[in-house]
């Protein structure tokens, strides 16, 4: 995404970030399952830091593309932001008339407005709050 149509003529552009045209949107599930998620990545980073061996827990995380340099609080912010992104949907919001656009499903870059009546869909759930992706378990460790 980096530029969007809205319905009233003006261009949504996302260029610039970070930006107040786009955000998120999580349910109460959602967001019980991240925070939930949150708290065992934290303490299994924890773990893993006090025995000194961050590189298996950076290993669970990430691949190996994943910069070698960062420090410890790049590597758990980063798997934060990664289940975050995993449990939302985004959301953009038209700064000129206020039309808010949410994802129609979550990771698709496509987008409906807030009015299901004016951009139906015949496949898709109409709800917005619904399922984003099913609770995923922390990963499993390789010790
Ligand atoms: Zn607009």
């Amino acid at each position: 995404m980096s530029k969007f149509g809205c319905s009233c003529g003006h261009v949504i552009s996302d260029v610039e970030a970070p930006n107040e045209v786009t955000g998120a949107l999580i349910s109460d599930k959602d967001e019980h399952a991240f925070f939930e998620l949150l708290e065992a990545t934290a303490l299994d980073f924890l773990e893993h830091l006090k025995a000194n061996n961050l590189a298996a827990w950076r290993a669970k995380h990430f691949n190996e593309i994943y910069p070698t340099d960062a420090v410890p609080a790049e590597l758990l912010a980063d798997a934060i932001y990664s289940r975050f992104l995993d449990h939302t949907r985004a959301v953009m919001e038209c700064d000129a008339c206020g039309r808010l656009y949410i994802e129609r499903v979550h990771g698709s870059n496509r987008y409906r407005g807030d009015d299901p009546e004016l951009d139906p869909t015949g496949d898709e759930t109409p709800h917005v709050l619904g399922p984003v992706v099913s609770a995923k378990p922390p990963p499993a460790s390789r010790e």
